[in-house]
């Protein structure tokens, strides 16, 4: 079977590999119909995350039907439409029982390289072996298609638990930092706790046409300073909670000087570096800084909000390729040819 394979030199090919087995009873064997490529699979192509080398089988979104499983998978059957989150874990040690099972001490995330992915392979090909199925997979409703189905593990969940780490409250005002997948994903989210009102912030017009799609007041920040507009917006004081869905020092920055005193900042960016941070400043205004991985706890809720009609995601998938031009899907996503968000693999 095909798979998209991390090469020396920061690139991608299509190789040949072997279609795994159950290892344990606790397995289950999923046939890939979705997978998703992510901003972090980019960064992992250009040497950014550390521990991915050369042969390792890239992709954490997927969604697809169980084929086999293994004698203790209780809740799975051949046939059944699930996803995935983008990391697996145990469900029986401290960090999953506090309810943290994206720091389970023996998950890993798919394709997620020799630290992060301990061996598990990526979902960029036909078949992958889900361990600990019974925890890791989540069933489709029947009315969800896989193009939004694909997103619950990663980027609405991520976005989600974004949201919910800047404690989002009833009439609030809340800004986020980027319109990519998991800034959508947050902007969504936060609706979920009832603010009054979202502002979204970026500089490539579809990307904002999407943020007021979902509900955002929207910001261009090539022609407007976010923070003046925020402050504005809020008399002065800033908002209640921003959100930094980029990555980026300076949009980091802003989102500091955009809330209030006692406000909160909530990252759900991935950062390729240290960066400075006024603490002998920011120490007199109170704000609370969070940040972390999403939690994969709240997907069987977030397959709800899809299967309710509440949320829909499939305004984010605006192109897909069959596996066999998985390069070209690459080339297309990093590229940011032909204006796309989300870009889908189908094996
Ligand atoms: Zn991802
Ligand atoms: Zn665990």
């Amino acid at each position: 079977m095909k798979a998209v394979v991390l090469q020396a030199g920061n690139k991608f090919a299509l190789e040949d590999i072997p279609k795994p087995k159950l290892k344990s009873t606790g397995d289950a064997l999923v046939k890939v119909t979705t997978a998703a490529i992510c901003g972090s699979d980019v960064h992992a192509k250009h040497g950014l995350i550390p521990g991915y080398t050369p042969g390792t089988v890239m992709g954490h979104e997927f969604v697809g039907v169980v084929e086999e499983t293994g004698d203790d998978v209780l809740e799975f059957k051949p046939g059944d439409r699930v996803a995935a989150a983008p990391i697996t874990w145990c469900g029986v040690c401290r960090p999953c029982k506090r309810g943290e099972p994206q720091h389970c001490t023996r998950g890993g995330v798919w394709g997620g390289g020799e630290i992060f992915g301990r061996g598990l392979r990526g979902a960029q090909t036909d078949y992958i072996r889900v361990p600990f199925a019974d925890n890791c997979l989540i069933s489709i409703p029947d009315n969800v298609e896989d193009v939004q189905a694909v997103f619950v593990g990663d980027v609405f969940a991520t976005g989600y638990s974004g949201a919910q780490r800047g404690y989002i409250q009833t009439g609030d005002t809340v800004v986020v930092y980027g319109c990519g997948p998991i800034g959508l994903g947050a902007i969504i989210s936060a609706w979920q706790f009832g603010p009054r009102q979202v502002f979204a912030v970026d500089m490539l017009e579809n990307r904002l046409a999407l943020a007021r799609l979902y509900g955002a007041t929207t910001i261009d920040a090539k022609s407007e300073s976010a923070v003046e507009k925020v402050r504005q917006a809020t008399e002065g004081e800033g908002v209640d909670v921003a959100i930094e869905a980029i990555g980026s020092p300076d949009a980091f920055m802003q989102a500091l000087r955009s809330v209030r005193r006692g406000g909160s900042v909530s990252v759900v960016g991935l950062f390729p570096g240290p960066i400075e941070f006024p603490l002998h400043e920011m120490g007199f205004y109170g704000v609370r800084i969070s940040m972390g991985l999403g939690n994969p706890s709240c997907m069987s809720q977030l397959m709800g909000l899809l299967e309710s009609g509440r949320v829909d995601l499939s305004a984010m998938a605006t192109h897909i390729f069959h596996l066999d031009d998985a390069l070209e899907a690459y080339d297309l996503f990093e590229n940011q040819k032909g204006k796309c968000l989300k870009v889908l693999i189908k094996p």
